[in-house]
């Protein structure tokens, strides 16, 4: 439960909302409370022992004025009128009280789920690539939107529903106190009976909902590897298999979601009968005392009805401690997430990387992907000089585009460093290095926005004029000026509605923009037509010079215009030159030129 109290009291954040919400929830628990108090003398009238609303004022509460006792009516029937009018007026006044309460709380949840998952995301945002793509996007996205709704229904749960039964149940448990203590005193050997089927149905939901709330993220991450690969999906028929793998991860929620509702459908049944039980035997003490002469029926009464009020207003309780149960599964997630230390934590500690003018350096480097069994890159020793442009080849899999992401340190390597211009990139901040790393994958990240916004992609500022400046130089400008709306075209999820060529000099654009000192591309292995390739080729070529490209190559036009070429084998470099020289001494390189660089 620890996890949940740690984000409900992000509630105390807002101290006059809550405090006016929990204002208010006393206040309509105090017109309940008055109002039964009201009903004695409506009680004593009625059984004849008062004669007046007056005399009874003077008997019970002595120290209202006699100034306002006397003022009051004189007749029994006037009495009760007057009583009556003073609990219609009460009532008014705590529905009133009752309504504000559950607004001002519900919107303070809403408020405060809304901070909490902005933290989340933010977090989520600044973990490490490699924590986030070994546990699976979707267990971020499921966590981030359907745990912190759940952790919303509980805060609800919690500051509306529980905190306005409560206070009317202690209410009407002080007005039972003030007829007859001792009747109270017998009830109140009914509670810890009912508080234990309600701690042990409480762990189960917990447990319950944790289960509920894993399988869903695996439906979640099922349902988007189909929908987003819907184009090979249909290609290989594989629709078949998808809705088996979907519906394999349904059934299990169902499941997990099912254990739960056993224990959320008997609790309250359960404790009604215990409360039902109870006040059965204190009926007949009750009784006893009165046949013996030692308890007025009138005060019995009064108590018992109380003591009902107090139970039926404590009744929906056991459901909602219930919903707060189920919460702290969602919230143990959630901070479990945010426990999870970021990239840059220290990051504010270390200076600044000078910019780049010197050389790179890949110095003894050891690399494995957690979970792996085998080294991604070994023992890999490498420099590059400033201005330099590589083009780095091998077989799929030898480890080239692993040793591009440690430069900026997307990830870190286990053995070895990565130093630019003499400086350990591991020492310095993260925003400095990867400022001065412009990195366009095959795969762009293209978002749901305009093309605008997509090169500018996270500098938001950049002026419009440094956008087009960006494209032309990219090699871009020609196509998006002859889309229908040039600039402000938008682009669908995923960039599918431009080709791959276009895709790829969208985000050589988006590199351009951030005028790197580092140029790391990986080049495109297809989809990429002739026209794309001259300009792409164009594109590097002028907006290389000066600056430090790296290529992960895939054509044989790329590795002839590089300076050096590298060639990457089983996670090592097992020979640079260039192409002459490497087609002449290097096994590994002479295979690769004649199979897979195609293309001139
Ligand atoms: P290349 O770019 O040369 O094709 P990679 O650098 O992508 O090669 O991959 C090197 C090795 O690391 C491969 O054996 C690959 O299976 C493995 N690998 C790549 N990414 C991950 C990852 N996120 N988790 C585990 N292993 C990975």
């Amino acid at each position: 439960m620890g996890a949940f109290w740690h984000f409900a009291a992000r509630l105390l954040r807002h101290k006059a909302q809550l405090g006016a919400a929990m204002a208010c929830a006393a206040i309509s628990a105090g017109g309940l409370g008055a109002g039964l108090v009201a009903l004695s003398p409506l009680l004593e009238f009625l059984l004849k022992k008062q004669s007046s609303l007056a005399e009874w004022v003077a008997a019970n509460a002595p120290w209202v004025p006699p100034a306002l006792t006397d003022r009051l009516p004189s007749d029994p029937f006037g009495g009760v009128v007057a009583v009556f009018v003073v609990l219609l007026a009460m009532t008014a006044f705590g529905a009133t009280a009752n309504f504000l309460h559950q607004f001002l709380s519900l919107t303070l949840c809403t408020r405060v789920v809304a901070e909490v998952r902005h933290d989340v995301f933010k977090h989520s945002v600044n973990l490490p690539l490699g924590t986030v793509l070994g546990r699976g996007p979707a267990e971020f996205v499921s966590r981030t939107i359907r745990d912190s709704a759940e952790l919303q229904r509980g805060l609800v749960a919690l500051t509306g529903k529980t905190v306005a039964q409560a206070t009317k149940g202690a209410a009407a448990f002080a007005a039972a106190i003030w007829f007859d203590w001792r009747i109270t005193l017998i009830a109140l050997v009914a509670a810890p009976l009912i508080a234990l089927p309600l701690r042990k149905f409480g762990k189960r939901i917990r447990r319950g909902v944790y289960g509920a709330l894993r399988a869903q993220e695996d439906l979640l991450r099922v349902a988007n590897e189909s929908l987003q690969g819907l184009r090979a999906v249909k290609s290989a028929s594989a629709e078949g298999t998808a809705i088996r793998r979907f519906d394999e991860a349904s059934h299990e929620v169902l499941r997990q979601e099912l254990r739960v509702r056993f224990a959320q459908s008997v609790s309250s049944p359960l404790v009604e009968a215990i409360a039902i039980g109870a006040v059965s035997v204190l009926a007949l003490i009750a009784a006893r005392q009165i046949i013996d002469g030692k308890l007025q029926f009138d005060t019995f009464v009064l108590s018992l009805g109380a003591l009902a009020a107090a139970g039926g207003s404590l009744k929906p309780v056991a459901g909602l401690v219930n919903e707060i149960q189920a919460a702290s599964a969602p919230a143990e997630r959630l901070a479990e997430l945010t426990a999870i230390a970021r990239e840059d934590a220290g990051d504010r500690k270390r200076p600044a990387l000078p910019p780049h003018g010197a050389g790179v350096r890949f110095e003894s480097v050891s690399f494995r992907y957690d979970g792996a069994s085998v080294d991604a890159l070994r023992d890999v020793d490498l420099d590059i000089r400033h201005g330099e442009r590589v083009a780095f080849v091998g077989p799929n899999g030898c480890g080239k585009t692993t040793l591009l992401s440690l430069l900026p340190r997307l990830f870190v390597p286990q053995r070895g460093r990565v130093l630019v211009d003499g400086h350990d990139v591991a020492a310095h901040s993260l925003r400095s290095l990867r400022t001065q790393v412009g990195v366009v994958t095959q795969d762009a990240v293209l978002i749901r926005a305009s093309i605008a916004d997509n090169i500018r992609f996270g500098l938001e500022d950049a002026p419009i004029e440094a956008v087009r400046d960006a494209a032309r130089r990219a090699h871009a400008a020609g196509f998006i000026e002859r889309l229908p709306k040039g600039y402000e075209t938008l682009v669908a999820e995923g960039g599918t509605s431009l080709s791959g060529g276009q895709r790829q000099r969208i985000a050589i654009a988006r590199a351009i923009l951030r005028d790197p000192r580092i140029l790391i591309m990986d080049e495109a292995t297809s989809q990429v037509d002739a026209e794309s390739e001259e300009q792409i080729n164009s594109a590097i070529r002028e907006f290389g010079a000066g600056r430090t490209t790296l290529v992960i190559a895939h054509r044989l036009s790329t590795v002839l215009a590089a300076d050096r070429i590298v060639v990457m084998d089983g996670g090592h470099v097992v020979a640079t030159g260039t192409h002459e020289e490497l087609i002449a001494d290097c096994g590994v390189y002479a295979r690769i030129a004649r199979t897979q660089l195609a293309g001139t």
